[in-house]
């Protein structure tokens, strides 16, 4: 396959953007990224003029594929051709806001912001304010944007800032424990319940390959913070209008956040973020509350009306049953390649997600995965199923970053940028594509 131009623009591009690109994980492929010209349904064709299956959909925000329908198209071109935005208030904004609170019963007011990063940024501040007290709790592996609070490693005694950058008396207010483990978020809840703020958790653990909550944990959560006085705070910038439907991921698990954070798939392909909950937190924003929150970009409105026409098509026709039939599909698939050619992996993801990590601890004794880890006790393998960020990062990582990406790039089909961003299923995808993927996976693996 000729990818020539990619990696001459690649070379173009690092002498003018930092490691050639705009975003860390962009340059994570070798020895250069797939440089993207267009696309088409649900593939994209590079700069060379090759077509890709594409499984990233811009890292989540693309429900609807590469080919917006022409209610999507047209509302953002009526909006641009508006103005591109005015500073003051406008209608559209309201239209969204309005579909947000009535689809997700937790969400009464929101705030939309430009990026999930901003969103769980200005989520953490407002639980801070709102109780008056400075610590957060997180999950180890779990993944909540580009910001001062969550750039944490280390546990509940030794932690300290991922990142240069970050003073490590930030991360003292931030306590990372392990997904899943209920006893060790209790005992941080009994030594230092009286200044948690909030817990900070995503539902599934997605950017770490994909991590199932086991049953009951979220249970502990909403019941810890509940009887703290902290507030429990969802990130789901990626399940949010992905796992669940229209109801997001709370709906599927029946948990009521006190706050959620949005992003991606409600900004139809647009930056966005969005910061939603009960009427007494959420008020704690400005202009009602104290805490501070602005942004000159806030509820654009091209990205507003992108958003709204993206969900409103998703309620109107049959997304959520096309993308998560293709998903099931692609689960069972490649969780009967796993069951013949690598018997140690698992299959991850539910809906529309999905993810098959390079596990080491599985093996043909104690059965293969069945698809779609849902961490069932019953299952035969449920021991080597990941339950924290940590067991996927003891995976075969660089098995799957160097030798089984390139691999299945050449037979055309273009996965995430490493083996903990999930991938995700589009209504432009088709069977034709789920079936060609699993092919591509039986022969690579
Ligand atoms: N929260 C979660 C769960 C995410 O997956 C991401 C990004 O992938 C973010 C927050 C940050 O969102 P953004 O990249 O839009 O800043």
């Amino acid at each position: 396959m000729n990818r020539e131009t990619s990696r001459e623009l690649y070379d173009r591009s690092l002498d003018v953007l930092v490691g050639g690109v705009n975003s860390t994980v962009r340059a994570a492929p070798q020895p250069y990224p797939t440089f993207v010209q267009s696309g088409d349904g649900g593939h994209v064709i590079d700069a060379d003029g090759n077509r890709y299956i594409d499984w990233v959909m811009g890292l989540g925000p693309l429900l609807l594929g590469h080919d917006l329908p022409q209610p999507v198209t047209a509302a953002i071109q009526r909006r641009a051709s508006d103005g591109p935005l005015f500073g003051t208030p406008t209608e559209i904004e309201v239209e969204h806001a309005e579909f947000v609170a009535r689809h997700v019963p937790s969400v009464e007011l929101l705030r939309f912001v430009n990026s999930g990063t901003e969103a769980t940024v200005s989520a953490v501040r407002l639980a801070r304010g709102y109780t008056g007290r400075n610590k957060i709790v997180v999950m180890q592996g779990g993944y909540h944007g580009a910001q001062e609070s969550t750039l944490v490693e280390g546990d509940a005694d030794h932690r300290g800032p991922s990142s240069a950058g970050i003073p490590p008396a930030f991360a003292q207010h931030t306590i990372p424990v392990p997904f899943n483990d209920a006893d060790a978020v209790t005992e941080v809840f009994e030594t230092h319940g009286d200044d948690i703020a909030a817990v900070l958790v995503e539902p599934i653990l997605a950017n770490k390959g994909i991590v199932e909550p086991v049953a009951g944990y979220h249970e502990t959560l909403r019941d810890l913070t509940h009887d703290h006085g902290a507030l429990l705070i969802w990130d789901e910038v990626i399940t949010g209008f992905r796992v669940g439907g229209l109801g997001c991921a709370q709906s599927e698990f029946d948990i009521t956040p006190d706050v959620t954070t949005f992003g991606k798939i409600i900004g139809g392909g647009f930056p966005v973020g969005a910061i939603g909950g009960r009427t007494d937190v959420m008020e704690e924003f400005t202009p009602t509350g104290d805490v501070f929150q602005a942004g000159t970009f806030s509820g654009h409105p091209v990205t507003m009306a992108a958003g709204l026409e993206t969900l409103q098509y998703a309620a109107e026709n049959d997304v959520y049953e096309h993308v998560n039939r293709l998903g099931g599909r692609l689960r069972e698939g490649l969780a009967a390649v796993v069951a013949e050619h690598a018997p140690a992996y698992t299959v991850v993801g539910r809906d529309s997600m999905f993810k098959v990590v390079f596990t080491r601890d599985g093996d043909a004794q104690s059965g293969a995965c069945t698809g779609g880890c849902r961490q069932d006790p019953d299952c035969e393998r449920h021991a080597a199923c990941p339950k924290t960020g940590a067991d996927v990062g003891d995976a075969a990582v660089q098995r799957w970053n160097r030798v089984f990406r390139p691999q299945l790039l050449d037979a055309g089909v273009l996965l995430s940028q490493n083996q903990f961003e999930s991938q995700f299923v589009s209504y432009g995808h088709t069977e034709a594509d789920v079936d060609e993927t699993i092919e591509a996976y039986r022969n690579a693996l």
